[in-house]
């Protein structure tokens, strides 16, 4: 090896052992090996999630590790969810753009962002408030402009934003809470995991037609649980 090759390749070798990760490749890999190689086939889904950098929403010291299939904490005992359930429940919405989509638990903000790439009006409520305070620095510097944050117990939903095309719940639950159901357009679609509490739920499809309500079982899940405002 002449000399030249030899530094070019010491080189290389730096930037992939000092250097920041190629976010962008390891975006790329995990699009088709833990969303394509499953089942999300939906293209506007697939496209959102080659798009959001998934590692702007995670605390600097996990950021490395976004794009692992795997949920990822984000402080106050929260998650952002692991991609494959972030895609997961972006396709189960059938989502069109300009849909106005209603999200309980705006954690890290990253599905408020996909939601958003897709072209949905996103209305995102979060419990814990530093969370949604970061959450909407985040969507502000990354230029989601059709997402709104608010903090507060999602359990009420947002009345004066309702009736929503399409509602998104990222915390598990017992019982469905009633005013989602009622802020459920007619012809609207509901993800939401429900079941006893601290234990493997299922991801609930809640649709809205002629005013009946129907619910259908679709994946096990795990997720954090849903909390209730103290008063
Ligand atoms: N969608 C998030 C996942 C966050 S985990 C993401 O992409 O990162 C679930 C979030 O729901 C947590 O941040 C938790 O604080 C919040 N949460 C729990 N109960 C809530 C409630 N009643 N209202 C609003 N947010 C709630």
């Amino acid at each position: 090896m002449n000399r030249a090759v030899l530094m070019g390749a010491m080189i290389l070798m730096g930037a992939a052992v000092f250097g920041q990760p190629d976010y962008e490749r390891l975006r790329m890999e995990m699009v088709e090996k833990q969303l394509m190689a499953r089942d999300i086939t939906d293209s506007a889904t697939l496209r959102a999630m080659r798009i959001v950098e998934r590692h702007k929403f995670v605390p600097q010291i996990a950021r490395p590790y976004a794009y692992i299939d795997s949920p990822l904490s984000i402080g106050k005992g929260q998650t952002i969810s692991q991609p494959y359930m972030v895609a997961f429940m972006t396709q189960e919405l059938s989502l069109k753009p300009g849909d106005k989509v209603l999200e309980i638990g705006t954690g890290s903000g990253y599905q408020a962002a996909v939601l958003a790439e897709i072209g949905a009006q996103v209305y995102t409520i979060e419990i814990v408030e530093s969370l949604g305070k970061q959450a909407e620095k985040c969507l502000k510097a990354e230029d989601y402009a059709n997402v709104s944050v608010r903090i507060g117990d999602g359990y009420h939903g947002w009345p004066e934003e309702a009736p929503f095309d399409a509602i998104i719940v990222t915390a598990g639950v017992e019982e469905i809470p009633e005013p989602l159901l009622v802020q459920l357009k007619e012809g609207g679609r509901m993800v939401i995991p429900v079941g006893k509490k601290r234990s493997t739920r299922q991801l609930v499809l809640v649709t809205k037609n002629n005013g009946k309500i129907k619910k259908r079982n679709r994946l096990p899940v795990v997720f954090v649980e849903f909390q209730r405002a103290k008063n």
